[in-house]
Order: C-alpha cells, then sequence, then structure tokens
C-alpha cells in the first residue's frame, strides 16, 4: 500500500504520520521525489482503514499495490534508482549508461590485466571477471576461485576500474571483502539464502534473471536481497530458455522497457551469454541501448579461441573498442521516471 502526501506537506506532520504508521505495526519505505512525496507500508496491510489514512491532515491519497514485490516496485518509489560501483562511485541507473566489461573467467595474471587495461581505453567503466564459475560439466575448469579474486584485485590496483564477480556459495563472502560489486548469476537467482545473505550487505548486487525466470521472479528475488536492507540491485536480462536452438539463449529485449515501469531499479543486458555467438554480441548490444538499457556487460578476452571458458562468445579487445563506440551513439533517454506508474 502507498500513502501519497499532499505536495509540501509540513515536516512535523510527516513525522506524526510516519510514528502513526510504525505504532500501526508498518515499516515505512519513504521516496521523496520531485513532485509528490510517497510512504510505502511494507507487511499485512487486508485489515487497513484506507478511509481514515485517506482523512489525515498531510495525505493526498492511499493506493493498494497488488503486486508481491513491494521495495522494487516503481509505486513504491517513483524515481530511478542510481546504483553507485567502487570507491570512485561509478554510476549506473538514471541516465547513467555503463559498459562492464571483462574476460569469462580469470585466467591469469597476463590476462585479466592485458584485458583490463584494453576495455578500460575503449570506455568501459567496470571490470568483469569470473573466480567461481558454474559449469555445466564438473569436469569443466571451474575458476582459479580465491586466486581469480586476487588478480582481479590486482587487475582493480592497475587500472582502477572497479571489479564485479559471481559468487556462488555463502561461505565464500569472506572473499569478496574488496570485490565492489556482488553478481548472483542466472543459476542461483533463487537461491534464497545466498539473496538473504547478500541483502546484509552494503554493497551493489548485479542480479541475472534465471534461465527460465519470469520478470516477476526476478522481482521477486531482488525483494529479497531489499528486504534485508541493501537496496543497491542492478537486474540483467542474459537470455532465457526458448524453443529456438539457433542462439544459446534468446534476448528478451522487451523486458528492458517492461522492467523499467514496473521496477526504479537500474537494468542491464548481457549480449554475450544471451547469445553465445561473438558475432551477434554487436547487434544485441545496439538493441538493448536502443531500448533503453542503462548498461551493457559483455565478455572480451585478449584469446578467446583458447579461452577456457565461454570463449565462442567472447569478444577481442579490438571488437570490444567498435561495439563501445557503436552503442554511444545509440543511447535514447536519461531516465525512465516518465515511463512508471499507471
Ligand atoms: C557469467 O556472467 O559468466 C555467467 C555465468 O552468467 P549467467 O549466470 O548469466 O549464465
Ligand atoms: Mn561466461
Amino acid at each position: 500500500m502507498i500513502v501519497i502526501l499532499k505536495q509540501n506537506p509540513k515536516e512535523a506532520q510527516v513525522e506524526r504520520l510516519l510514528s502513526w504508521l510504525k505504532d500501526q505495526g508498518f515499516d515505512t519505505h519513504i521516496s521523496v521525489g520531485k513532485q509528490q512525496t510517497i510512504i510505502g507500508l511494507i507487511g499485512d496491510t487486508t485489515q487497513v482503514d484506507i478511509d481514515l489514512i485517506r482523512s489525515l491532515d498531510a495525505v493526498e491519497d492511499v493506493r493498494r499495490v497488488t503486486e508481491p514485490y513491494k521495495n522494487a516496485n516503481r509505486k513504491f518509489h517513483p524515481r530511478d534508482t542510481v546504483v553507485e560501483v567502487g570507491k570512485a562511485g561509478v554510476k549506473i541507473g538514471g541516465g547513467n549508461f555503463q559498459i562492464i566489461a571483462g574476460p569469462c573467467s580469470v585466467e591469469s595474471r597476463e590476462q585479466i590485466i592485458t584485458v583490463a587495461k584494453a576495455v578500460k581505453a575503449s570506455g568501459a567503466t567496470i571490470l568483469r571477471g569470473g573466480a567461481f564459475k558454474p559449469r555445466t560439466s564438473p569436469y569443466a575448469f571451474q575458476g582459479l576461485h580465491a586466486e581469480g579474486i586476487e588478480l582481479l584485485l590486482e587487475a582493480k590496483k592497475e587500472t582502477g576500474l572497479p571489479i564485479v564477480s559471481e559468487i556462488m556459495d555463502g561461505a565464500h563472502l569472506p572473499l569478496f571483502e574488496e570485490v565492489d560489486m556482488i553478481q548472483v548469476g542466472a543459476r542461483n537467482m533463487q537461491n534464497f539464502e545466498l539473496l538473504r545473505l547478500l541483502g546484509t550487505l552494503r554493497k551493489p548486487i548485479l542480479l541475472k534473471r534465471g534461465l527460465a525466470n519470469t520478470l516477476e521472479e526476478l522481482l521477486m528475488s531482488a525483494e529479497y536481497i531489499m528486504a534485508g536492507g541493501n537496496e543497491d540491485v542492478i537486474l540483467c536480462e542474459r537470455g532465457i530458455r526458448t524453443f529456438e536452438t539457433a542462439t544459446r539463449n534468446t534476448l528478451d529485449i522487451s523486458a528492458i522497457p517492461v522492467l523499467h515501469r514496473l521496477t526504479h531499479l537500474p537494468v542491464i543486458v548481457d549480449p554475450s551469454h544471451a547469445t553465445g555467438e561473438s558475432w551477434l554480441v554487436d547487434p544485441l548490444a545496439a538493441a538493448a541501448a536502443a531500448v533503453g538499457a542503462d548498461g551493457l556487460i559483455i565478455e572480451v578476452h585478449n584469446d578467446p579461441i583458447h579461452a577456457l571458458c565461454d570463449g565462442a562468445q567472447s569478444v577481442t579487445p579490438e571488437a570490444f573498442d567498435r561495439i563501445a563506440k557503436h552503442v554511444q551513439t545509440l543511447l535514447p533517454f536519461a531516465s525512465h521516471e516518465e515511463e512508471g506508474g499507471e
């Protein structure tokens, strides 16, 4: 349920209202917008006397929010969330478009540092690299684990780029202390215990859509993280399973504008896992930018043919440079705020 306040409410009135709502047993979430201030109520609102709240001094209107996700809902928080990554505060969302790039897996010092320098020179602002890899086969390369994180940290030091890496097990969390953003991969999107744990952090989470999950399920997973107080969640569309076999997955391009309508969280696109083929990364990155994605995450390898993971979909640094330039010509939206609501 949301309580919409009258324009320019008196501070004392708002304080009184918030403490009264608290006494009624609700957690409140306040969102101060350019036009309106909105108080979101979290908890069981089935017994609330809507007419009573509506009659209060500061209140303009009261509306029920029927969607099961509350914190992630744009109705609770009409303004775009801008997530800041790393000490330098690289901004994603609300008109801030960023490209995350790097190899699928960290393989060696030389590899990660070469790729980090190259992608930075082409305009990437965050470095990716997997240290714990969710592989279909237990016999495939599983990542360098703790050493992979160490090498990523070296690349961060060398280039100044903040880093993102995937976590697969909450027990590994201590290794991620200096990792600037933690990725939850598609296969763990509904690992609710992991999501709960990440909700206790004050660090951005990159939440990828599951292979066969609806957008509502994705938003409910974001809600798990946000319910713990961590509001810095970035959603990632990375292709879903369909009957089509020509590409590794099917990029759900409509997910981007739909999510922007449903949620205030930034939405980025992974054209590498969406297609599985390096030649498709450019057109799909372009499509994602054109429909208003807040960023991209692209796999780049200095020697794709010999990559230990996902070589076929990895682009070379030279190709990445062309893609980054192409994408910059296609960015259409300053923000998504007008697209929200009903
Ligand atoms: C990845 O980013 O390397 C990865 C494994 O992605 P996804 O979880 O989307 O498959
Ligand atoms: Mn990969």
